[in-house]
C-alpha cells in the first residue's frame, strides 16, 4: 500500500497562518496524492484553538521545539503571552492524527514554531533565523515520522511513490 502524507494545512491551501494567509504548494505529485486520498491536511495551531489571524509566535531564547517538549523551552507571542500549552496540544493532535492514518511522512511548512523542520526564528521577533525545528515537527520526529520541508519535495516524491 502506498504511504499517506500528513501536510501542514497552510501548504494544502488553507488560510490558517497567523496572518490569515495560505502558502499553497503547487506540485503535480501533491495534486495526485490528494486525488488518491493519500494526503491528510492539518494545522496544529488552529486545531488547538488559536484564532486566525493571531499574533506571531516564536520559541524564545534561541531554543527549538524539542526544548518545548521537554519543558525547558517556551513559545511566546510577540506581546509576551506564553502559548506553549496550545502549541503542545496541537502537536499531540497532529501525532494522533498521523498515527490513526498510518502516516510515516510529513510535509511541513518550514520556519514555523510548530511546523518548522530545518529552521525557525530565534525568539527575538527580528526575523532572524536559526537552525531548529518547531514543536510539532520535533514531536513527529521523536515518534519516528520523517518530516520534510517544501524545499525537500523531490526527496519526498522518491519515498511517496
Ligand atoms: Fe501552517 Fe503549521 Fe502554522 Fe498551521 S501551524 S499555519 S499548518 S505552519
Amino acid at each position: 500500500m502506498k504511504p499517506t502524507l500528513l501536510i501542514s494545512g497552510c501548504l494544502s491551501g488553507q488560510p490558517v497562518r497567523y496572518d490569515g494567509t495560505a502558502r499553497t504548494l503547487l506540485q503535480d505529485s501533491l495534486t495526485r496524492w490528494q486525488a488518491e486520498g493519500r494526503v491528510i491536511a492539518f494545522c496544529p495551531e488552529t486545531a488547538a484553538g488559536l484564532p486566525t489571524p493571531r499574533p506571531p509566535a516564536e520559541i524564545i531564547h534561541g531554543r527549538d521545539g524539542a526544548a518545548v517538549l521537554d519543558g525547558s523551552g517556551r513559545v511566546c507571542e510577540a506581546g509576551g503571552r506564553d502559548v506553549s500549552a496550545p502549541f503542545l496540544v496541537g502537536a499531540y493532535q497532529a501525532l494522533d492524527l498521523a498515527r490513526r492514518h498510518g502516516c510515516r511522512f510529513a510535509l511541513l511548512m518550514d520556519g514555523s514554531p510548530s511546523c518548522g523542520s530545518s529552521f525557525i526564528y530565534d525568539g527575538q521577533f527580528t526575523g532572524t533565523r536559526h537552525a531548529g525545528q518547531g514543536v510539532t515537527a520535533a514531536l513527529l520526529r521523536r515518534n519516528g515520522i520523517a518530516v520534510y520541508a517544501p524545499i525537500q519535495f523531490s526527496c519526498l516524491e522518491a519515498v511517496m511513490g
